[in-house]
């Protein structure tokens, strides 16, 4: 005896393979620099409905200008220490502040937007079973013994000390981020962010190379700290985005380094941003803080293999684009 299948039910509309549903995607700190370039380039995929959620403490609403009032754009006021309940298929979680100065401002809260932002946004990948890609940082490598610095490399990081609110807050947040994937299947993304510049960035945000720009563009010493034969490795903001995008889409749970391998002294590159800048303006040595690593280059085989994404933009082609918007900013024109 044979039974009889009944007959398909008629699929509704949202099923069906002429419909594809939008992908919704939450970036927390979608108002500060990196985030607001991701969200313009999501929003560019009209497939893509973006909500960001941010409590603006060093972000603001002025970078997300021209999405407010979008369709398919929400912004919400909201501080990832908290639980936030929304449905969505994928979460970039950026949220937390990134230059030294604003991260030891309030370090007890640098650590909980780390620790305790992170393990809401994994429990809210695991209720609504979104993947999840977290912005980790260089930071992790601390002062590193290893150079350039593989993802395989563990870190030599203080503990202890100023930067630690940050180092070690986003080192756990990696940790929870591998523990929700081994103990819950969430699906994971990580990518080890290397300094990052670009136009958005706060102008008195404290870091080098808006520092260096602001203070070119208002005839102000170039501040160079001691020793200056540091090294850093700078990645322009489009070329950032597009390995974040490549990451989350990708098969790899990472962690993968994003970043430029172009590396520079603070002295070579106050030079260049006196040479392309400002002719005349004056280098000035001033004292460091605690715990400046010495120097930092990312290793970015695993981006090129696993990604098939390498850096475009170099520091000398990336620092004109940011003047133009400083110069804006500044109200400083041109002089020809
Ligand atoms: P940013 O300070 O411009 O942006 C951070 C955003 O997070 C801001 O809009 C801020 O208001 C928001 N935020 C901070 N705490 C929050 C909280 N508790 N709840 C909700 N929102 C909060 O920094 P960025 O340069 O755009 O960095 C973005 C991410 O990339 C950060 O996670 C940072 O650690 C990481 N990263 C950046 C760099 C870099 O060079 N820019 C390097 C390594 C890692
Ligand atoms: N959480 C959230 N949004 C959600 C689901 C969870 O913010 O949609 C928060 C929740 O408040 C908790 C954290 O994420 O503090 C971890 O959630 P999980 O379910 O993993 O752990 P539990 O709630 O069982 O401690
Ligand atoms: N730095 C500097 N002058 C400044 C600000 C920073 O020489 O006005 C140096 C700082 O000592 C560090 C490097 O620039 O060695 C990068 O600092 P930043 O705060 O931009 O980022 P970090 O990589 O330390 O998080």
């Amino acid at each position: 005896q044979t039974t009889k299948k009944p007959p398909p039910t008629p699929s509704p509309l949202r099923f069906s393979k002429f419909f594809q549903p939008n992908m919704r995607i939450l970036v927390t700190g979608g108002a500060g620099f990196i985030g607001s370039h991701l969200v313009d380039k999501l929003m560019e995929n009209e497939k893509n409905e973006v909500i960001v959620a941010d409590n603006y403490f060093t972000g603001s609403k002025d970078n997300l200008q021209k999405w407010i009032g979008h369709p398919r754009f929400e912004l919400i006021r909201h501080d990832v220490t908290e639980p936030l309940l929304v449905e969505v298929d994928q979460i970039y979680h950026l949220a937390c502040p990134a230059s030294p100065i604003f991260y030891k401002y309030n370090p007890v809260k640098t650590i909980k937007t780390n620790v305790i932002g992170t393990l809401n946004m994994l429990g809210l990948a695991k209720r609504v079973g979104a993947r999840i890609l977290l912005t980790s940082t260089s930071e992790v490598y601390g002062d590193p013994l290893v150079h350039p610095q593989p993802e395989s490399y563990w870190g030599n990081v203080n503990p202890i000390g100023v930067r630690s609110c940050y180092d070690e807050g986003k080192r756990v947040a990696e940790t929870l981020m591998f523990d929700y994937h081994r103990q819950h299947g969430i699906e994971i993304r990580i990518a080890r962010i290397f300094n990052t510049y670009g136009p958005r960035m706060n102008i008195d945000d404290g870091r080098v190379v808006s520092n260096f720009i602001a203070q070119a563009l208002r005839d102000e010493p170039l501040t160079v700290q001691h020793p200056g034969t540091q090294t850093r490795s700078f990645c322009y903001v489009s070329d950032m985005v597009n390995g974040l995008i490549k990451l989350m889409e990708g098969e790899h749970t990472g962690p993968i380094n994003i970043g430029n391998p172009g590396e520079f002294t603070m002295i070579e590159l106050a030079e260049t941003v006196k040479e392309l800048i400002n002719p005349k303006v004056e280098i000035k040595m001033v004292e460091n803080t605690p715990d400046d690593p010495r120097q930092r280059k990312p290793d970015i085989t695993k981006a090129k293999e696993l990604l098939g994404w390498e850096p475009k933009i170099k520091l000398r082609d990336g620092l004109p684009l940011m003047e133009e918007d400083f110069r804006l900013r500044l109200g400083v024109s041109k002089k020809i």
